[in-house]
């Protein structure tokens, strides 16, 4: 049986039975807001710093004052993980722009909502880090950077969500998405990696990408290994032809993709070098010294 969890909520933890928004709140009623995916290994928070960093700098982009400063979140966040006895799991963390009016305006929440949550994680079973994962090409563009910038991590995931859904619908679990100028942006929820020739290529974030820290990490990763990463814009025919293309993300962590529209890439199987970055991320996450 599922222990009943402790939500954080806006100042404090309650009951998962208590933990509840008002339908008033912008965050539901226009996707107003920002969030993170944050993972736990062995009760350590996995890149604090950084995902908090990020959710502040979502909200400044949206003009939302999160309710706390950074170090009371970090703490607020540390709490809720040790409140529900989490070893290794997931938080999701969300700032709602809050109670306001039925019309659009903002400015008529008066204080941003927040909501933490720590639970155990979904992971793509084993069998498909080994045998690698198929992924199609969306035909719906990412979002143009000049409409809602892709570094935002808004709580308006719907052009991933309509991505997503093209690759449900053919039976594989993830879709890359492309720009409106045809450059790879990223996944529905990873960022896109091709290795060639030994050398790994990564779009730009400008190419349409939320600033993945699990991308960052990788980069650096490859880079203590001696291997040289690229960031380039790379088109459909890039992944076409690569010797292996690879996923990161929070959940994912690196997962090796061996077919895209119906196409075999390198031998079918995750490459060398997908293989050497999924392990080396895999020790560094679960290290067990701080
Ligand atoms: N792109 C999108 C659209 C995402 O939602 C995520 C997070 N799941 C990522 C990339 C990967 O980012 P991170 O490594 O920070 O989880």
């Amino acid at each position: 049986m599922n222990m009943a969890l402790k939500i954080w909520l806006n100042d404090r933890l309650v009951d998962e039975a208590d933990a509840k928004v008002s339908v008033f709140d912008h965050g539901l009623l226009y996707g107003d807001g920002v969030f993170e995916g944050i993972r736990v290994y062995d009760k350590r928070v996995f890149e604090m710093e950084a995902h908090v960093r990020r959710l502040f700098d979502s909200a400044r982009a949206i003009r939302l004052q999160v309710p706390m400063s950074k170090e009371d979140l970090t703490r607020a966040i540390e709490t809720t993980v040790e409140a529900n006895r989490i070893h290794d799991g997931y938080i999701r963390l969300v700032v709602t722009r809050g109670i306001g009016c039925l019309g659009l305006n903002p400015f008529t929440c008066k204080t941003a909502g927040l909501i933490i949550i720590a639970d155990k994680i979904q992971l793509y079973p084993e069998e498909l880090y080994e045998k690698g994962m198929k992924v199609i090409s969306a035909t719906t563009v990412r979002n143009h950077p000049l409409a809602l910038p892709p570094q935002i991590k808004s709580l308006n995931y719907l052009n991933n969500i309509l991505a997503k859904m093209e690759a449900l619908d053919v039976d594989v679990p993830e879709a890359i998405m492309y720009n409106h100028e045809g450059y790879v942006a990223e996944a529905t929820g990873d960022n896109v990696f091709i290795v060639r020739n030994s050398i790994i290529y990564a779009p730009p974030v400008e190419a349409g990408s939320l600033e993945g820290i699990t991308r960052a990490v990788v980069i650096r990763l490859a880079r203590q290994e001696g291997l040289e990463v690229v960031e380039k814009n790379l088109t459909r025919y890039d992944l076409y032809v690569c010797d292996e293309l690879f996923l990161t993300g929070t959940a994912a962590e690196v997962i090796g993709i061996v077919e895209i529209d119906g196409r075999v890439i390198g031998d079918g199987k995750p490459g060398t070098i997908t293989r050497l970055l999924r392990d080396r991320f895999y020790s560094y996450a679960r290290r067990k010294e701080k």
